[in-house]
């Protein structure tokens, strides 16, 4: 079997939609399965729903209108006024509704999962009915009567074996089935989140459980690139890449592939490919085994928001492990992202990520304890399988602060 993935941005609107059908119509879809996630920024604006519904904000009524009104105009585009699928639209919005009028629950992460949930249960129904309309004969799946999970609402782990079970005795070959990404569910019966971005995750999952032949994710670039297009002028598709270099990559914050999605695939040796949606034919870039990447070029991998924070005992003593361990401790508790660690003799400097705007609340305990110099706004640059030149490229275009180095990457925290 082969799985698809279709991310957001592949049914952002409409036309994302039916171009879905024409990518099927162009590749074939025999023995496939499709994930599929939420409709473009679907999911976000889900999260500000809830954010509005746990915070009794007036604009909530605002928000759910805005949700219905954008997966409704699809519909209008797409289908005939009494088409069905009409139906299936409103029975999710009631059943949220209902969700939310009866619930009683202050678990922002569980209410979260629950509402978040409904983007992807909406555009699978809705891509579902457009297919079949084309006659691209396929079958709807809840994916959470396969996907189990532990109860840990908004990071769920999945249960392997269960999930394994399920997958195999569920699934028939021979059906052309559309599910969703992203989602799962616990034992007591409730939906749960794989994390965000997990669709690609979910696809793993059957591609893994399914021994599929290959896993192909679909998307608006080209494939893998060199680097973030935002950011560099010429970034080049790589053609190849292996898994232990698409892992090294993400985890150096390459957004290329969901980090969890890799595993599962290498442990069975499946082909991942990504390609364009727009130019489903071409190529693309495939993680496999084999040599690293090809071509080898420099990867850029580029992170903003970055503070460059350096740290040194009151008394300008020798940084010490129990003063690291101090530290640490801190920025486990403050949920304090470390992308880089430098240590010197009276000084230990780190690079750090302050998603959860805690770093003020942690900064007076730390200077209660030490001395601490802060830059913010700094950028962290990655750059694996540098060479003079790339490097040289860096170095001439920025102010690097703090530069650290091995055998295939240099990374620097730049001005
Ligand atoms: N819709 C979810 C998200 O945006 C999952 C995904 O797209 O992979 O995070
Ligand atoms: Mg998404």
């Amino acid at each position: 079997m082969e799985i698809f993935k279709f991310g957001g941005a592949s049914v952002k609107d409409a036309d994302g939609v039916r171009n879905v059908a024409k990518v099927l119509h162009r590749v074939g879809y025999d023995h496939t399965l499709i994930v599929l996630s939420a409709m473009g920024k679907m999911t976000n604006a889900f999260e500000s729903l809830v954010t509005a519904y746990m915070q009794k904000e007036t604009t909530f009524n605002i928000l759910r209108d805005e949700i219905e009104t954008f997966h409704k105009s699809i519909v209008d585009s797409l289908f005939a006024k009494q088409h069905e699928v009409r139906r299936a639209v409103d029975v999710i919005f009631s059943e949220l509704d209902d969700f939310l009028n009866t619930q009683n629950s202050e678990d922002y992460d569980f209410i979260y999962d629950q509402v978040v949930s409904r983007a992807e249960l909406l555009s699978t129904k809705i891509v579902s009915a457009y297919l079949n309309e084309q006659g691209i004969e396929n079958t709807w799946l809840d994916v959470r009567d396969l996907i189990k999970t532990n109860n840990v609402y908004r990071g769920a782990e999945v249960d392997w074996k269960l999930t394994n079970q399920a997958i195999v005795s569920h699934i028939d070959p021979n059906v052309l089935y559309i599910t969703q990404g992203f989602i799962g569910r616990n034992e007591e019966g409730y939906t749960t989140t794989l994390g965000r971005e997990g669709s690609d995750y979910s696809a793993g999952i059957f591609a893994y459980s399914l021994d599929a032949t290959s896993l192909t994710i679909w998307k608006d670039v080209e494939g893998v690139l060199n680097a973030d297009p935002r950011y560099f002028n010429d970034a080049q598709l790589l053609k190849q890449i292996s898994y232990t270099e698409a892992i090294e990559l993400a985890f150096y914050g390459a957004s290329v592939i969901h980090p969890k999605t890799i595993q599962p695939l290498q442990k069975k040796e499946i082909p991942l490919y990504v390609k364009s949606f727009i130019e489903p034919t071409n190529q693309g870039t495939v993680v496999t085994r084999g040599s690293k990447i090809d071509p080898l070029l420099p990867c850029f991998i580029v992170k903003k928001d970055q503070l460059l924070v350096s740290i040194s005992t009151l008394d300008f003593s020798f940084i010490m492990e129990q003063n690291i361990s101090d530290i640490f401790n801190y920025f486990h508790a403050y949920k304090i992202k470390v992308n880089l660690i430098q240590n010197s003799a009276i000084s230990f400097s780190v690079c750090i990520e302050d998603k959860y705007n805690q770093f003020n609340t942690l900064l007076p305990l730390l200077q209660k304890e030490f001395l601490v110099k802060v830059f913010s706004g700094a950028t962290l640059l990655t750059i694996r399988h540098f060479t003079p030149d790339s490097l040289a490229f860096i170095e001439e275009n920025n102010t690097v602060l703090l530069k650290q180095s091995t055998q295939e990457t240099v990374q620097m925290v730049v001005q």
